[in-house]
Order: C-alpha cells, then sequence, then structure tokens
C-alpha cells in the first residue's frame, strides 16, 4: 500500500488532523470498542466493493482494525458478477430462472473454482498483508455447511439445512479470522452454490453473533428503489412483512432482507445493510453514531445491545423515512 497522501476510492481528499484531533477521534471510538469487544460480528461481503481493489482494501484494513480491537470477525463472501465473468470467458451461457443461475454440474465447477479458488484468495490475501490472519474455509471443510437442492430444476442451486459452526469457533479461538466461500455439501458430498446473504445469516445464527453487516451496492433498504433520498435507516420485522407485502423489496434485496430477518430471529442484536460503495463504511457503522444504511431490529425495536430506541436520526423503530 503506498504511503502517499492518496485520496480514498470514493475521490474525497484526505484531511489532515492534528495529534490532538486524532487522540480525540481514538477516545471518542472508546464506548464502542468496549460495547464490540469480544463479540463475534458476521460480515457479508459482496456487491461493487469486492470488484473494486481500492473498496476490497479498505475493507480488509477495517476487518483487522476489528480484529485488533478484539472483535471477532467472520466474512462471509458471494462472488456471482466474478461467477458469470468467467462463464462469460469460457464462452458458457448462464441461464435464469427468476433471478436464479441455473447450475448444471459445469457450473457448479465454475461457481466452486470462482468462489473458492479465486474470490476466497483475495479476500485472505487481502486481510493478510497486515499479519497472519485470515483463514479461508469453504462450506465443505469440516462439516460447516450442509446443503440440499433447491429445486431440481434449478440443479446445484443449495439451501442451507444446518450449519457445524465448530471449525469457525475453532479459529476464532486461535485468534483468527475465517472467510468463508458459500459452497454446501449435501449428504452424499455432493457440492451447491448457495445464496451468500442466506448463509452468511444462518453462520451469524449458528455462532450467536452480536451484529450482522451486509455490504450492498445501495445506500441500504430504499423505500423507493429509484430515490435514493428514500432510505429507511431502522425497521423491525414487522416492519419488514408489511414492505415485502406491498412490492417495495425486489430482485437482490428479497434474499438479503429475508437473511435479516432470519438473523435476528436466530437471536442475533441486529442486522445492518450497508453501503459497500462508501470507502471504510465498517467501521462507519461500528464505531460512529453517523446512522448509515439500514438497521434491521427485533419487534419492539431494541437490539440486544440496547441500540434502536433512540436512533441517531431520531426516528422510531417501525418508521419509514423520511
Ligand atoms: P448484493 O451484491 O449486495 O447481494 P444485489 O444486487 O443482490 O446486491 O441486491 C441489491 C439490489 O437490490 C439493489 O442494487 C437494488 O437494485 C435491488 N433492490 C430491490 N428493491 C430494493 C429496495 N427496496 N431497496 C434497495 N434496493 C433494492
Ligand atoms: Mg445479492
Amino acid at each position: 500500500m503506498s504511503t502517499d497522501p492518496t485520496p480514498g476510492a470514493s475521490g474525497a481528499e484526505t484531511v489532515y488532523f492534528s495529534p490532538e484531533r486524532r487522540a480525540a477521534v481514538l477516545v471518542e471510538t472508546l464506548p464502542y470498542i468496549q460495547r464490540f469487544a469480544g463479540s463475534i460480528i458476521v460480515v457479508k461481503f459482496g456487491g461493487n466493493a469486492m470488484v473494486d481493489d481500492e473498496l476490497a482494501a479498505r475493507f480488509a484494513e477495517d476487518v483487522v482494525l476489528m480484529h485488533s480491537v478484539g472483535i471477532r470477525p467472520v466474512v462471509v463472501h458471494g462472488g456471482g458478477p466474478q461467477i458469470g465473468a468467467l462463464m462469460d470467458r469460457l464462452g458458457i451461457e448462464s441461464e435464469f430462472r427468476d433471478g436464479l443461475r441455473v447450475t448444471d454440474a459445469e457450473t457448479l465447477d465454475v461457481a466452486r473454482m470462482v468462489l473458492v479458488g479465486k474470490v476466497n484468495r483475495d479476500i485472505v490475501s487481502g486481510i493478510n498483508r497486515h499479519g497472519p490472519l485470515a483463514v479461508g474455509l469453504s462450506g465443505e471443510d469440516a462439516g460447516l455447511i450442509r446443503a440440499s437442492a433447491r429445486n431440481p430444476e434449478l440443479g446445484f442451486v443449495g439451501d442451507v439445512e444446518s450449519v457445524n459452526p465448530a471449525i469457525i469457533e475453532r479459529l476464532l479461538a486461535e485468534d483468527l479470522i475465517p472467510v468463508v466461500s458459500t459452497i454446501g455439501v449435501d449428504l452424499s458430498g455432493q457440492a451447491y452454490n448457495i445464496n451468500a446473504d442466506t448463509v452468511a445469516a444462518a453462520v451469524a445464527g449458528a455462532l450467536g453473533a452480536e451484529r450482522i453487516l451486509y455490504l450492498t451496492d445501495v445506500e441500504g433498504l430504499l423505500a423507493d428503489v429509484d430515490d435514493p433520498s428514500t432510505r429507511i435507516s431502522r425497521i423491525d420485522l414487522s416492519g419488514l412483512d408489511a414492505l415485502f407485502a406491498d412490492g417495495t423489496i425486489s430482485g437482490g434485496m428479497i434474499p438479503k432482507v429475508r437473511a435479516c430477518v432470519d438473523a435476528v430471529e436466530a437471536g442475533v442484536g441486529s442486522a445492518h445493510m450497508v453501503d459497500g460503495r462508501i470507502p471504510h463504511v465498517v467501521l462507519l457503522e461500528l464505531f460512529t453514531d453517523v446512522g448509515i444504511g439500514t438497521m434491521v431490529l427485533p419487534d419492539g425495536g431494541v437490539a440486544a445491545d440496547g441500540r434502536g430506541v433512540e436512533g441517531p436520526d431520531g426516528t422510531a423503530p417501525g418508521e419509514v423515512t423520511p
């Protein structure tokens, strides 16, 4: 990494603070560091952040910083765009049904090679530039993700049957950072490609995670998908039911929001969808009160850590803003 004062990936100018101001900024993060120390936070890495080298480098820094202050981060990643790109290069046609890629044996091979052999390696390497911390895993490793076919017509597209978090817990006990590719296996050893949002929620639930963060390509959940100013800052499960019912949630947001619901129902304190196009969005979410993205809370709107009663923007839980 360059030590030059390069601007961030957003193109924003680097701002220089006095040493005193830097110390003050560090102290401001103290309550957050104390709140999260020792807790498991699952981060689903995806979207633009994963295909932009600068953003990926900022993400790796955020994960290392979390680890350095005593948080136990677990990274779960997807890779749909990278799978599509290699399919194109190999001249293999992708067929989609209801937004899901039909996955025959050849497509599964490509997905597995891209996710486990390329995307996972890139994330692990990015983190390990800062120290010997990250270990890559596939859901096939040590029985981590048991899968079953979603629908025979879709081929090897899987659903999560169960998660055995033992291998992740062992890595966390060794102070390592697990990075999980979302390939699962059935009892016969057949591999399946599984939606990474879904896997992240199941992993977070199985680990008893404090929080789950979804990095995505939008500002968060939007009341009007074409208007970024309609970001919903906080919502509870009943509020989401209403948005599913009226069609506000569509496309790639469907599995993501369902995963947020699953995670919260499984006991995860809160689920957050944040804009992965913002450099250091993970740090902004965890260590500041700027109220970034969309926070999903249990009904009643209080997260396990007490957040959610009064949000930074003063909205009530379940309330749709603006
Ligand atoms: P990811 O890589 O994060 O999984 P997806 O493309 O699968 O990204 O899901 C995010 C997309 O969901 C957005 O880019 C947007 O096009 C779509 N979407 C549908 N409904 C909404 C909504 N209500 N708010 C925000 N995004 C939505
Ligand atoms: Mg998606």
